[in-house]
This record gives C-alpha cells, sequence and structure tokens, in this order.
C-alpha cells in the first residue's frame, strides 16, 4: 500500500509548551482504501529522537525489520520522521496529555460521519511498544464505542495476557508474521503474513488485503499483503514469505545455539 502523509496543521502553545497539532489523526491516502481510514503512527522499529534519546517502537521485531517498507521511501522524509517521531515523544514525555487530547479528538464529527462507522488503524507504522501504552489505546478505544479500531501486530503475548481476556468490542487485532514470536500465534488467530507476489499469496489459499486496508479489521483468518513494490527490498525478500523466513531465521538461532551449550534435553536442568 502507499502512504504518503505529511505533517499537519499545527496549533499555538505556550512558550514552554511543545507545539502540538491539532488532529493527532490523519487520513490514509491508500490506493487501496474504499473508505476513509485515519491512521496513527510512529516511527519504525529504532532510532534516536532529537534530544538524544534512543527508542524502539517494535520490540517484537525479527526479519521484519530488514524488510519493513516503514523504514525505506516516504516515511524516511525529514518531515515525515519528524511528525512520527513528535508522536512518540508526545507519548513518552506527556502520556496523559496524550491520551486526553487522543479521547476529546475522537468526538469530532470527522470521526461519526453518518451511515458507517470511522475506521482507526492503530500504527500504520510502529507497534504497541510497552504495556502502558497499550493500556492506553485500550482506554481509548472504550471510551469512543461509535469508532472501529484495528491494528496488526507483533506482540503475541502482551496480547494474548492484555486484550484476549477481555477485548474492546469495537477493537480488531491481527498477528503479523515476521516477528520475535511468531510462534506464539496458535491456529485460528487471526493473521497476516507477506507474500512475495499476489499469485504465490493465492497459491497458499490466502486472501489478499490489497483491495481494501479494512480487511485487516474483517478479513478473514489467513490475510496476506503482496510484498511492497520497493525493489530492493524485494530483492531482499526473494521467493519466501515472512514466515518462512523467520522461521528459517529462528532455526538458525536454535543450531548456534546447540553448538555453543549443546541441545536443550541435555543441558543440565536448574532444580
Ligand atoms: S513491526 Fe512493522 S513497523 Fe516495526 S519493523 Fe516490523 S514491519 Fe516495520
Amino acid at each position: 500500500m502507499n502512504d504518503t502523509s505529511q505533517a499537519g496543521t499545527e496549533i499555538s502553545a505556550a512558550p514552554d509548551t511543545p507545539t502540538r497539532p491539532r488532529f493527532l489523526l490523519r487520513e490514509m491516502r491508500s490506493s487501496c482504501a474504499t473508505q476513509r481510514i485515519w491512521k496513527w503512527s510512529l516511527p519504525a522499529f529504532a532510532g534516536r529522537l532529537p534530544d538524544g534519546r534512543t527508542y524502539n517502537t517494535c520490540p517484537s521485531a525479527g526479519i521484519c525489520k530488514d524488510l519493513c517498507y516503514a523504514r525505506s521511501g516516504t516515511f524516511r522524509f525529514s518531515t515525515v520522521l519528524r511528525s512520527h517521531q513528535s508522536n512518540l515523544q508526545y507519548i513518552l514525555d506527556e502520556p496523559e496529555a496524550w491520551e486526553e487530547q487522543m479521547t476529546e479528538e475522537l468526538k469530532h464529527s470527522r470521526y461519526h460521519p453518518a451511515g458507517s462507522p470511522a475506521h482507526v488503524r492503530v500504527h500504520d507504522s510502529g507497534d504497541y511498544f510497552g504495556e502502558g501504552y497499550l493500556d492506553a489505546w485500550l482506554r481509548i478505544m472504550r471510551s469512543t464505542p461509535g469508532v472501529v479500531f484495528y491494528s496488526y501486530t507483533k506482540e503475541v503475548q502482551l496480547f494474548e495476557e492484555r486484550v484476549r481476556p477481555s477485548p474492546p468490542a469495537n477493537f480488531h487485532w491481527r498477528y503479523s508474521y515476521g516477528g520475535t514470536q511468531d510462534e506464539l500465534i496458535a491456529p485460528g488467530h487471526n493473521h497476516v503474513d507477506v507474500f512475495p507476489d499476489e499469485e504465490s499469496l493465492a497459491e497458499a489459499g490466502y486472501t489478499s488485503q490489497a483491495p481494501s486496508d479494512l480487511r485487516g479489521a474483517y478479513g478473514p483468518e489467513t490475510l496476506g499483503i503482496p510484498a511492497n513494490n520497493i525493489v530492493h527490498l524485494k530483492r531482499r525478500q526473494g521467493a519466501s514469505t515472512f514466515r518462512a523466513l523467520q522461521r528459517a531465521a529462528n532455526e538458525q538461532k536454535r543450531e548456534r545455539r546447540e553448538k555453543r551449550v549443546g541441545p536443550a534435553s541435555r543441558r543440565p536442568r536448574a532444580d
């Protein structure tokens, strides 16, 4: 999918207060969207904020970090990256103010169109990087029942522990292969895998997300994304899916570990 968001309208602030955008959510400008979708973006994976702090917004990224569309192209334009970093800084520095502004913003009429609910994709880049941040989003979702939220995430353990037992009724999530927690994705869990192209996706019996990103929310259990048309990333991915690449990476890691310390079954037990 193509996305070319830029910094939005800024509101004025008191001299020592950072300037905050009037609207935190941006419209997804995507050729595959069939209706208006709003999005919340963080900078993808790891980096350094202008004030020197380092961050990692995708703590469970695996092989995906080397194939990540959100770490190349327009996402690296300085205005776009800076805007996403400002979003992250706001959460880190003033989590309560951020949550309050987001909750208030979602009352705006643009999120309550006549006829059908508005959709918000939480993260077109970045992920739920911590418990407190996830909990804030869950509160925002519960306080905004007229809006539908959806996410792709690699934070399988966090979601199984904190979301699945009692999810907000207006939240759809889907696990995304290519992360360090792939092995925790159980049969029957909605998931998405990235395929080299539409043909390989169809051959595997997956449904393509290409016609509408809302399939992330409403699509079947097995959803596939054809790789973005970014030449160097397509070359790096080759003929494999993210799931297969992660499985191979995990296997290599296990083999290296076994060479170092021996097979798990022969290691001395701690008790
Ligand atoms: S989790 Fe998503 S945004 Fe983060 S590095 Fe992986 S593909 Fe990119």
